[in-house]
């Protein structure tokens, strides 16, 4: 507490990031990264950096980047916003569009930011339940609202809704922006992106993080009609104005173009998904229908955070949520197969050990 701090400050509860421990022989499970590296080209774009590009501002528009994420799918430049990381880019968006007074939508298990940013920009909300089955039921976003966000895949269940789904939710509030945010889109669900040019209101939001494993270069885009991204550029120019550095802006243009790589880092993450889903139901654990690189599992009598513990004292981190919903889960990244299968293990050790 402080005299000095906003009233606002006193009421913040920020989010709090999955551990980045130090220990570099951990087997890290816990923050959804790429146990592969980014595509060579990316690495390739950023050695080289000369002395031009780091002394000269980057390009406020990041014009290449936007044009070549527009072109993959169809789209022109001004269909398209970057900004670093999706984080901010929902930062924006939550400013931008989600302002109007009544409460904005979103599932009460899904990505915890929403609804830190609700509270850094006093937005009023509305935690729609998941099913009982930890399901989004699109029927259950009707009525007043100031938007609706809805992660796709949701996270952290992994559980994805179909494009008809999708549309419904479009139809249902054709009067505000229904953000998609396909952070995980990649790893096996249907993007919505197909709909921008039909849905004025949709905004499809997606990262480098996760299937293009940059997370450490912070680079997030959205897909919208220009009339969205026109408000999104408006927020944006009134934070900063250079969204990406000149180094994000080359290593995520190459990273696009590269799209052998991706096809090639996602189909061994969805492979590993399969192995890992099923060892873990072998150990009797329940495990939901993954289309994203982690599974949501729990074990119907151990308490899983003690499981996690129990794993982190054998160099292993996964996530625990505290929680109503989510205290008895777990979240875990899908590594590589050997990961995968020391965690499987370690598992099967604490499981015999404690019984
Ligand atoms: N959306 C969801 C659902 C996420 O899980 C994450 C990653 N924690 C993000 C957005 C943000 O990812 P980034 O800022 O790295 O693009």
């Amino acid at each position: 507490m402080s005299r000095f701090w906003s009233p606002l400050v006193h009421k913040l509860t920020p989010y709090v990031p999955g551990e980045q421990p130090k220990m570099t022989d951990l087997i890290k499970l816990n923050t959804n990264e790429s146990p592969y590296g980014p595509s060579p080209r990316a690495l390739e774009a950023i050695r080289a950096a000369d002395n031009d590009t780091l002394r000269l501002y980057p390009d406020p528009e990041a014009l290449a980047l936007r044009t070549a994420l527009g072109a993959r799918v169809g789209l022109g430049p001004e269909y398209v916003f970057v900004g670093n990381g999706s984080d901010e880019v929902l930062a924006h968006a939550f400013q931008a569009f989600f302002a109007h007074g009544e409460p904005l939508l979103f599932p009460d298990v899904t990505y915890s930011f929403y609804k830190v940013y609700c509270g850094l920009y006093s937005l009023p909300f509305r935690n729609v339940p998941l099913t009982d089955d930890m399901q989004v039921n699109v029927a259950d976003y009707a009525g007043p609202c100031s938007g609706v966000v809805v992660a796709n895949p949701n996270a952290p269940t992994g559980i994805a809704l179909d494009l008809a789904e999708v549309r419904k939710l479009l139809e249902l509030q054709p009067n505000r922006v229904v953000l998609i945010d396909e952070a995980y889109v990649d790893f096996g669900a249907e993007s919505a992106v197909s709909l921008i040019k039909e849905y004025p209101n949709l905004l499809v939001v997606q990262t480098f993080s996760k299937s293009r494993a940059l997370a450490g270069l912070r680079v997030g885009f959205a897909f919208g009609q220009p009339e969205l991204i026109e408000g999104l550029v408006r927020i944006k120019d009134s934070f900063n104005s250079y969204p990406l550095d000149r180094l994000a802006q080359v290593g995520a243009t190459a990273a696009v173009e590269d799209e052998a790589w991706l096809a090639t880092s996602v189909q061994k993450v969805v492979a590993s998904r399969t192995v890992l889903a099923e060892g873990l139901q072998k150990l009797g654990f329940d495990v939901l229908p993954s289309k994203a690189n982690f599974v949501y599992t729990r074990h119907p009598n151990r308490n899983a955070a003690e499981l996690a513990t129990q794993l982190r004292e054998r160099a292993i981190i996964v996530r625990h949520l505290r929680g109503e919903r989510t205290a008895a889960w777990l979240r875990i990244t899908v590594g590589t197969d050997q990961q995968c299968e020391t965690l499987l293990s370690a598992l099967r050790d604490i499981l015999c050990s404690n019984s």
